[in-house]
């Protein structure tokens, strides 16, 4: 079945049409001493777990704060539902993942993976081995890691750290976490200086919605794809789905199997056409909705109106810190956290505070690694970083160069085709091998073929020649390891 392809992902002008100027810059090397610091890494994701193999690498003392019960964030599947379905009350009760129980990978594996620990498929009958596989599969694998490596010997599970800020001049981190003791509603509150904090929680939890006209008069529902987890609830219903990106299609499909009418609210069409779409009974195509009103109608821009049941914001998420204190330094302003020197190090207080995993239409998890291995060697003194004034001036540089390029703010953390760019500018940072070539291929041939076979591209893998080069580059580094 095929459909029109409404995607901003081509059209969208993105932090890397404008670059990053930074980058071109040679960062020296330190005299200083090489030294060991008591870091805290908040959050046990894939940013988290990656982070604290290389800081302990790097010979720092690590402390990962995870307030869940086990490693994985984004990948612990739940059917749990946050108690209110759009996720605006501040007081409601959190889930903190947003996976939807059909939920395959969206990048092939070989890609998708960690550089120094490829994701390929285990001879297990209990695993998937699919090239794009479910999300169990992703879980198992970082399950994988963390004994690989250790990693859950460093950390502390349901502990939510709530506070961060500077303490001691202004040198050191004091956290304040509360941990959950076994299970008891008791709840330990604890105190610790660090030397540096790592924030690696995630932003895929707090959702964003769409501002619609009218809406507090709508009869209708309303709730946020980070609440979706199947289409069971939406059985013959009426749906206006906002959203363009690939969840928010692989949900439309979905829900096109059991909810009597799908319609789908999107900026733009790049394959095919606003309206009816062919390959299917009950699914149109609108452009944004103008408002909405008491008698439960959905008007959309161009004229078209439907009588909706439930609207369905696939509308994405918000940059989220509140336990961040930093006097004002760093902020998020609609959606940019700033100010960061290559999005990870605020100028002001680098490298006592830095962020892993914000950047998106990435792949996250190779460029997780280089970005920790990078933050690790900068505690260290192992690699220097320009002065807080040349930081300053190349963030401030980015933000200009974004301005001119008419690139909205909230699409400062978005690396797209700067992809390959900053992971070889961290790889040549720390030393390591460029980006490799086949991982980028599988990365663009993928995009390409979502473009044509948005429904079927997971199951049809032409380029082989791709994954062949993966594994020799998988056999050669296991054998440089081994030697
Ligand atoms: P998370 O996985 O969100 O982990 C953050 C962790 O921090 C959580 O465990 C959370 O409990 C913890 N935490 C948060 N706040 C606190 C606190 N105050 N105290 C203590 N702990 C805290 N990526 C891919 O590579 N391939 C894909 O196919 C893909 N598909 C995706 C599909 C969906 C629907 C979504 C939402 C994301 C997808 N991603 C995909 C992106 C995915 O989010 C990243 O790959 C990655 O898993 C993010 O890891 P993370 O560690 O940054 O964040």
């Amino acid at each position: 079945m095929k459909m029109a392809i409404i995607s901003s992902q081509i059209k969208i002008s993105c932090a890397s049409l404008a670059g990053f100027p930074s980058m071109l810059r040679s960062p020296g090397h330190a005299p200083q001493p090489i030294v060991s610091r008591h870091v805290a890494v908040i959050g046990a994701g894939a940013a988290g777990l990656v982070t604290a193999r290389e800081l302990r690498r790097e010979g720092h003392s690590v402390v990962v704060f995870e307030r869940g019960d086990q490693v994985g964030g984004t990948w612990v599947y739940t059917q749990n539902v946050e108690s209110d379905p759009i996720g605006v009350e501040p007081t409601r009760t959190r889930v903190h993942s947003s996976l939807y129980d059909s939920l395959r990978t969206n990048i092939p594996r070989e890609a998708m993976g960690f550089r120094d620990y490829p994701f390929v498929p285990k001879d297990d009958p209990d695993r998937d081995p699919r090239r794009f596989p479910g999300h169990r599969e992703v879980l198992m694998y970082l399950q994988d890691f963390t004994r690989e490596f250790r990693i859950d010997e460093l950390v502390r599970f349901e502990t939510e750290v709530v506070r961060v800020r500077l303490a001691e001049g202004e040198e050191k981190w004091k956290i304040k976490s509360k941990q959950r003791s076994m299970g008891l509603e008791l709840e330990l509150e604890l105190d610790e200086i660090f030397d540096a904090v790592v924030v690696c929680n995630g932003h895929f939890t707090q959702p964003r919605v769409a501002y619609i006209p009218g809406i507090n008069d709508w009869p209708g529902k309303q709730m946020h794809s980070h609440n979706y987890r199947d289409p069971e609830p939406f059985r013959d219903q009426v749906v206006v789905l906002i959203g363009n990106s690939v969840s928010a299609f692989d949900i439309s499909w979905e829900l096109a199997g059991v909810a009597k009418e799908v319609h789908i609210a999107a900026r733009t069409v790049i394959n095919g056409t606003f309206g009816k779409q062919p390959a299917y009974d009950n699914m149109w195509l609108h452009p944004m909705i103008k408002d909405v009103c008491e008698d439960g109608s959905v008007n959309f821009l161009d004229g078209s109106i439907v009588i909706a049941n439930i609207i369905l914001h696939c509308t994405g998420y918000e940059y989220h810190f509140p336990f961040l204190e930093t006097n004002g330094i760093v902020t998020v302003d609609d959606n940019r956290v700033g100010p960061l020197y290559n999005h990870i190090f605020p100028p002001a207080l680098a490298p006592r505070l830095s962020f892993v995993g914000l950047l998106w239409k990435a792949i996250p998890f190779p460029m997780f690694e280089l970005q920790s291995k990078w933050i690790g060697g900068v505690l260290s003194n192992r690699f220097k970083l320009p002065s807080q004034e040349e930081m300053m001036e190349d963030v401030e540089a980015f933000y200009s160069s974004l301005e001119t390029f008419g690139t909205p703010k909230r699409y400062t953390h978005c690396l797209g085709d700067n992809l390959v760019e900053y992971n070889n500018w961290l790889a040549s940072q720390c030393g390591c091998p460029a980006f490799e070539d086949w991982r980028m291929q599988m990365f663009l041939v993928t995009i390409k073929s979502k473009l044509a076979h948005l429904e079927s591209y997971r199951d049809e893998w032409e380029a082989q020649h791709l994954v062949l080069q993966a594994y020799e580059d998988f056999i050669k580094h296991t054998s440089e390891q081994v030697s």
